[in-house]
């Protein structure tokens, strides 16, 4: 009965967004009142802070989608099981050769790392020459400027798990340096590893760096100006897009890692963290 009220509400919400230039708003009250809908089995997780008076509908939309997954199918799995169901997969990716040219090339595969039963999960596109030969992805200056930014969410790398869309490094014309960007055929090519991942670690949220990890996930092509700031869905599991560490290595104007940061206290708000005073002035 409280799931179909819930179903009309989400159904109205969305024709809402679908026929109006502008998202409608959810006040505290009426968000109040969805939680306490007592026959739901689970408690709603804490939704994008109303701060400016209200919850976009999408972020409303996917927070009452997320927040409807029973806890069994979200959770069900214990973090060693997690790990163990992780195994086969990476010993399936160590001997991929679906990309023959990357086969080829790669000096081994870069599967993922961090705690299989994280809450949260970082997706990044492709490893780099330096993921290439350490065998685990961010580890290069784009990678360390990643885990600086945990570091300032109050997260280690091992209490996150991070992967790429591609498991392989895209590979380069001999003699050139630098990284190309995955093609669309290897992204799809490679994408159904990371479905299995993301299957089985079941984060709180996903946070997609950049727009190529967005093209590889949902299989769009948007700037990031259009995408990031705001709750999208991957399979009911809140997501994040922001820009890629990369960029922010390339533009260091302080606005610019102030949007990231207003990005991941959205991270942070919605995974219930204790914010300081401080880490919300930061870059400001
Ligand atoms: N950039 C990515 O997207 N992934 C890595 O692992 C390293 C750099």
């Amino acid at each position: 009965m409280a799931e179909a009220a819930l179903d009309l509400v989400v159904a109205a919400l969305e024709t809402i967004r679908e026929k109006s230039d502008r998202a409608p708003r959810a006040s505290k009250a009426a968000l109040a009142r969805l939680q306490s809908i007592d026959s739901i089995s689970v408690s709603l997780p804490a939704a994008p802070k109303p701060s400016e008076g209200g919850l976009e509908t999408s972020a409303l939309v996917s927070h009452i989608h997320s927040a409807t997954v029973p806890q069994t199918e979200r959770q069900l799995r214990p973090p060693s099981d997690k790990a163990d169901l992780l195994e086969p997969i990476r010993e399936r990716v160590r001997a991929c050769t679906k990309c023959a040219h990357l086969a080829c090339s790669r000096t081994q595969t870069v599967f993922g790392v961090g705690n299989p039963a994280a809450d949260l999960m970082f997706i990044g596109e492709a490893p780099g020459v330096d993921e290439d030969q350490q065998g685990e992805p961010f580890v290069g200056r784009a990678g360390q400027l990643l885990t600086r930014i945990l570091k300032a969410m109050n997260f280690a790398r091992e209490d996150v798990y991070i992967a790429n869309i591609l498991k392989c490094r895209p590979d380069m014309p001999p003699g050139s340096f630098g990284n190309r960007p995955p093609t669309p055929t290897e992204m799809q090519t490679c994408r159904p590893y990371l479905v299995e991942q993301i299957e089985i670690i079941q984060p709180a949220v996903l946070v997609a760096l950049g727009a190529v990890a967005v093209e590889g996930l949902l299989g769009i092509r948007r700037t990031m100006r259009e995408l990031r700031g705001r709750w999208h869905a991957y399979n009911d599991i809140p997501l994040m897009i922001t820009y890629h560490p990369a960029y922010l290595l390339r533009n260091q104007a302080p606005s610019e890692k102030r949007k990231v940061w207003e990005d991941m206290l959205l991270v942070l708000e919605r995974l219930e963290r204790p914010i300081s005073d401080r880490q919300r002035n930061y870059f400001l």
